[in-house]
């Protein structure tokens, strides 16, 4: 039945948790206080009341305000879904909120973190099975509604951080609009911190909004009077005058990436420890944020700041990446530092390259950062860029993702869903045709998509692992390669943050530990020589501490390739070695990586540089390697685009395999006037006298 906020709120107030039977611990009763005043309070009875009468209902409310924290525990205790055996899900587009929300809820509601409170990310599913309120990415929920189509398990799914349009927020919420007339009991709240609610409440046939209103203070905006050269360095010299010379409160850096974080984290602490070594300065704690970033760590943004010393304020310093932006609130921030650039995913089909490159930020995302300096007091927010800037060069709003991504792994998925005329799909900003056109080329490459577009029984495969689609096919493809039980141990190995350390102060000596894993044919067995050296020492700590190896990164590897193998065996796909000391163990191996990434080759051209297969775009071989020489035909993971085009984990392939692993890609008839095709043509036609014997043998031997 449809309960009230009084209801709830009395339930909240008793003595006994009503999920665990427990006494309510103090802890819980100081952390209510605190919540009771956060803005989504005084709403809860407005939000009942619109839920009860309409199945979707859009809420929009400042960053801080309750929204991920407060809503799925109303609907909890409205709904009841343990009761029936349901659940309530929160997604989120980034898995370091997930985690961390799902955190701080359970203990909001006094309940030990994965049983009734619970979170599932890629490759970490801390649930249980009296978990009924589950915090997600949203590509979990995508993957859960392909076995489970009208997401049956769930009596409310609530899409958060919808103004971040994410590709997997986006097909979330075109299928959700599929589901929503199948399953009338379904609730849907769509949650945004950003006004501009009108598309959501369009977009769901004109649902209710609930605007929660603002509680933020003034936020005084500075400008560079000249465009800054080295933001990086205006970053790190903003922060010592604001420590310097401002009143107590917390500072906010926003910076692009983790190598950029880590080094500033470092440059803003040496000159903090100058200015206090001659009594300038109260103490800080320099705190970063990024994604990969273990849970532990991620969790001290929350940690007070240090005591002041002698009249001088002491602060916390957050040095982030747009997680801090709307997903996260750290309270006590009262100074930004918006240098204005992000790391943005772009996508350019026409040569099929998506790649992660420092853009600047729009406006939206610029005036989202001024507004965390305001959540508890005025605040001030220093822009590193000039106001010109700022009302010229900037975009209103950042492009939603599915206009910049590769969407190779979204049709595969809508395949899978069963959604066979993509076209007609409702996206609510439907994606360019030659994207979606690039996408089709590509599964239909791989074998994934037949002519007519229909999923392959190779495609249903691959859609069951949660991998891109050159990945999956790879790892289906190696067991003819007799090599799977490798290939598994290369895609965990892909699948996890960077494992190799590289300490400001150690370069030399890090380099030399990476060395010693090197494998001449390329950087993918590298990756292995370094998985099995770690199994081989015993996982051990100090063995990965003395070789310069992120240990964190190979644990999850790990974990990762259990996972995987458990879907392997699932799908009856061998696990199988080629004999270490037979002569084509490695042979194997990279002819398996080329079944998966044929469409990312690259040829040497005279001039030195290398070229990108087909599509042509010249590229430089990432100082990164371990390739001691440069092979003629590589196959690249990774397209990075900085100033220069690098490809990063290259291993060296043969001309030949190309043309056989994969004809209809290498088909020479079809195929642009270049170097790399002339040397096809070179190597088709020494092969092809040897290709007819060895046919004939072959039929001899069937017959
Ligand atoms: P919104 O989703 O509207 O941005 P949240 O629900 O995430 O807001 O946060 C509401 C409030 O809960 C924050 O302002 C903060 O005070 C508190 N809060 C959230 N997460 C934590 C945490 N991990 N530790 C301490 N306080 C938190
Ligand atoms: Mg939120």
């Amino acid at each position: 039945g449809n309960t009230t906020a009084k209801q709830g709120e009395a339930a909240e107030d008793g003595d006994i948790n009503p999920f665990t039977g427990r006494p309510f611990s103090n802890t819980y009763r100081a952390i209510l206080k605190k919540r009771r005043e956060l803005p989504v309070t005084k709403l809860r009875q407005q939000f009942l009341d619109l839920i009860h009468s309409s199945q979707v209902v859009v809420l929009v409310g400042e960053t801080g305000s309750g929204k991920t924290t407060q809503i799925p525990q109303y609907l909890v205790y409205d709904m009841q879904p343990q009761q029936a055996g349901m659940m309530i899900a929160c997604t989120q587009p980034r898995r370091v909120a997930a985690m961390s929300v799902a955190k701080r809820v359970s203990e909001e509601m006094d309940v030990v973190l994965g049983q009734e409170v619970g979170y599932a990310i890629r490759f970490e599913d801390c649930t249980s099975p009296s978990t009924f309120l589950k915090y997600m990415t949203d590509g979990m929920l995508l993957r859960e509604a392909m076995t489970d189509p009208l997401l049956s398990r769930y009596s409310a799914v609530i899409l958060d951080e919808a103004h971040d349009r994410t590709l997997q927020t986006d097909i979330l919420m075109g299928l959700l609009k599929e589901i929503i007339p199948k399953r009338p009991d379904l609730k849907v709240v769509v949650m945004s911190a950003t006004l501009d609610a009108g598309k959501f409440q369009k977009y769901f046939n004109n649902s209710p909004l609930l605007s929660v209103p603002g509680r933020t203070f003034p936020v005084e905006i500075f400008y560079t009077p000249e465009p800054e050269r080295d933001y990086l360095e205006a970053a790190i010299r903003t922060v010592s005058q604001i420590h310097l010379c401002e009143p107590e409160g917390d500072v906010l850096l926003f910076l692009t990436g983790e190598d950029e974080i880590e080094d500033a984290c470092t440059k803003i602490r040496l000159n903090i420890d100058e200015m206090r070594g001659a009594g300038q300065a109260g103490p800080v704690k320099v705190v970063p944020l990024y994604s990969t970033l273990p849970p532990a760590a991620q969790q001290r943004i929350f940690d007070p700041a240090p005591a002041g010393e002698a009249g001088r304020p002491g602060r916390k310093i957050v040095v982030a990446t747009n997680i801090a932006e709307t997903s996260l609130t750290i309270d006590g921030i009262v100074y930004v530092i918006d240098p204005g650039f992000s790391k943005q995913k772009v996508y350019n089909p026409r040569v099929r390259v998506e790649s992660l490159l420092v853009s600047p930020i729009s406006k939206a995302a610029a005036q989202q950062r001024a507004g965390r300096a305001g959540r508890t007091r005025p605040g001030k927010a220093f822009r590193l860029y000039t106001e010109k800037s700022f009302n010229k060069d900037l975009i209103e709003q950042t492009y939603p993702e599915i206009l910049r991504s590769n969407l190779g792994n979204v049709v595969l998925q809508l395949k899978k869903l069963g959604i066979e005329n993509l076209v007609r799909f409702d996206f609510m900003d439907p994606p360019a045709p030659e994207t979606m056109m690039r996408a089709l080329e590509l599964l239909n490459y791989l074998g994934a998509l037949d002519d007519e577009g229909a999923l392959t029984p190779l495609g249903q495969t691959m859609s069951e692992f949660p991998l891109d689609p050159e990945m999956a096919k790879m790892l289906i493809s190696s067991a003819r390669f007799h090599c799977s039980n490798e290939i598994l141990s290369i895609v965990a190995m892909l699948s996890v943050p960077n494992v190799f350390l590289r300490p400001n102060d150690a370069r030399r000596q890090a380099e030399e530990a990476k060395r010693s894993f090197a494998h001449p044919d390329g950087d993918h067995l590298c990756l292995l020589n370094v998985y099995h050296a770690y199994k081989n020492n015993d996982e051990d700590n100090s063995w990965c501490w003395n070789n310069f190896l992120q240990q964190r990164s190979l644990k999850s590897a790990d974990n990762v390739r259990q996972q995987l193998m458990r879907i392997m065996e699932r799908m009856d796909i061998d696990l199988v070695s080629t004999p270490f000391n037979d002569k084509n163990y490695y042979v194997n191996i990279r002819r398996a990586l080329l079944s998966g990434f044929f469409m990312q080759v690259a040829h040497q051209e005279r001039s030195g540089h290398y070229m990108t297969a087909k599509d042509n775009q010249i590229v430089n071989l990432h100082p990164s390697t371990c390739l001691d020489h440069k092979p003629d035909w590589v196959i690249y993971h990774e397209f990075v685009l900085t100033t220069r085009n690098y490809i990063r984990t290259v291993t060296e392939v043969k001309p030949e395999w190309l043309l056989e692993l994969a004809p209809q890609y290498y088909d020479l008839r079809n195929f642009p006037n270049c170097a790399a095709k002339r040397e096809l043509e070179k190597v088709a036609r020494g092969k092809s006298s040897h290709a007819h014997e060895h046919t004939s043998k072959k039929d001899k031997k069937k017959r």
